[in-house]
C-alpha cells in the first residue's frame, strides 16, 4: 500500500516548521522531546496506517474532553447535560474563567470550565474522582483497543499546580453547576487529562466517532448515535478553542487538540485522524500537527464542505 509512504511525506513536510513552544506550565510537559512527530489514520472499515514516532506516548489532555462529553451524555442524558454545559463557541482561551451570562453555564464542554462540569456528570454527583476516572479509563481503553494508563508524573505535577482549575471548580460550584465536591471534580478532570496515548490509540478512538459509535475493529457499539452527533458538532464549533473558525474553514474536519501536542480529527463515514508534535501555537494547538492535518485534508479532499 502506498499509504505509509504518503504518511511519511506528511510528517517530513511538516518537520521544517519549528515555531511554537512546548507547554511549559509543568516540568514533565516542558521537557517533552519537541522533535517527536507522528501521524495515524484509522478508517471506518478497520484499517490502520501510521508513520513517524507512532509508538511515543503522551498525555491525552484536552482531547479527553470530547470522549468524556459522550460518556456524560450516556450517564446523565443529553437534556440534563445541556442544562449544565452549553454548546456555544467561546472564542476565548481554553482556561478562561467564564460562564454564560444568562444561564450561568460554561459556554461549551471543550474549554476547561465546561470540561470540569462535564466530568462531574460522569457516574453521578457524589462519585469519587477514582470512580469517575475508572469509568473513563475503561471506556477510552475500549475505544483504543488496548488498556490505557494514567501517567502518574503528569497527574501529580498538574495537581500540584492546579490553582486555576481549582478556581474554575469553585466558580462552577458557586454557580450551582457542580453538585458534589468541586475539588473531587477537578482532581478527576486532571486525572482524565493525564491518560497516556499514542497516535494509533487516538486514531482508533476517533474512528469510532466516524462510524456512528460502532468500533470499526471490534464491531462493538460503544457510543450511542445521538451522542456521536452531539460530540462531533461541538468538536466542529469548539474543538480547536479560539482557532475553531480558522480550523473549520481551512481543514474542515471535526477535531480536538490537547496541550501535550496531540490533535484528533474525525470525518464521519470516512476516517479517524491523529497527529502529534509537542510545540504549540499561541492558541494552544500543535504547530506541526495543524500542518499535517492541513496536508491530509487538502491531498485527500477531506473538507466536510467539499463534495467527495
Ligand atoms: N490539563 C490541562 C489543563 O487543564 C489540559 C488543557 C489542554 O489540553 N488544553 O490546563
Amino acid at each position: 500500500s502506498p499509504i505509509p509512504d504518503y504518511l511519511r511525506q506528511v510528517v517530513e513536510n511538516a518537520r521544517p516548521a519549528d515555531s511554537g513552544e512546548v507547554a511549559g506550565y509543568i516540568e514533565v510537559l516542558a521537557k517533552a522531546d519537541a522533535s517527536k512527530m507522528a501521524v495515524a489514520l484509522a478508517t471506518v472499515d478497520g484499517k490502520m496506517y501510521s508513520a513517524g514516532d507512532d509508538e511515543v506516548e503522551f498525555s491525552i489532555q484536552s482531547i479527553s474532553k470530547a470522549f468524556v462529553y459522550a460518556l456524560a451524555i450516556q450517564d446523565t442524558g443529553l437534556p440534563q447535560v445541556l442544562e449544565k454545559v452549553g454548546v456555544e463557541p467561546s472564542g476565548d482561551a481554553f482556561n478562561k474563567l467564564s460562564l454564560q451570562r444568562s444561564t450561568n453555564r460554561p459556554m461549551n464542554p471543550m474549554i476547561n470550565a465546561g470540561a470540569i462540569a462535564t466530568h462531574s456528570l460522569i457516574v453521578g454527583p457524589n462519585a469519587t474522582a477514582e470512580q469517575r476516572v475508572d469509568r473513563i479509563l475503561k471506556a477510552l481503553s475500549r475505544l483504543a483497543g488496548r488498556q490505557l494508563r494514567v501517567d502518574e508524573a503528569v497527574y501529580e505535577a498538574e495537581l500540584k499546580d492546579a490553582n486555576r482549575n481549582m478556581g474554575l471548580g469553585y466558580m462552577l460550584k458557586a454557580a450551582g453547576i457542580i453538585d458534589g465536591d468541586p475539588q473531587e471534580a477537578v482532581r478527576g478532570y486532571i486525572r482524565q487529562c493525564s491518560i497516556n496515548v499514542n497516535v494509533r490509540d487516538l486514531a482508533m478512538m476517533a474512528s469510532t466517532l466516524c462510524n456512528a459509535g460502532v468500533h470499526p475493529v471490534s464491531g462493538e457499539g460503544i457510543i450511542p448515535h445521538q451522542s456521536v452527533r452531539q460530540v462531533l458538532s461541538v468538536m466542529t464549533t469548539c474543538g480547536m478553542y479560539d482557532a475553531a473558525g480558522d480550523w473549520v474553514s481551512n481543514i474542515g474536519i471535526p477535531a480536538k487538540s490537547g496541550v501535550a501536542g496531540g490533535i484528533i480529527g474525525a470525518l464521519p463515514g470516512q476516517v479517524g485522524i491523529a497527529v502529534f508534535s509537542p510545540k504549540l501555537d499561541e492558541r494552544g494547538n500543535s504547530v506541526r500537527g495543524v500542518i499535517m492535518c492541513e496536508k491530509l485534508s487538502s491531498d485527500m479532499g477531506l473538507h466536510m464542505m467539499d463534495i467527495s
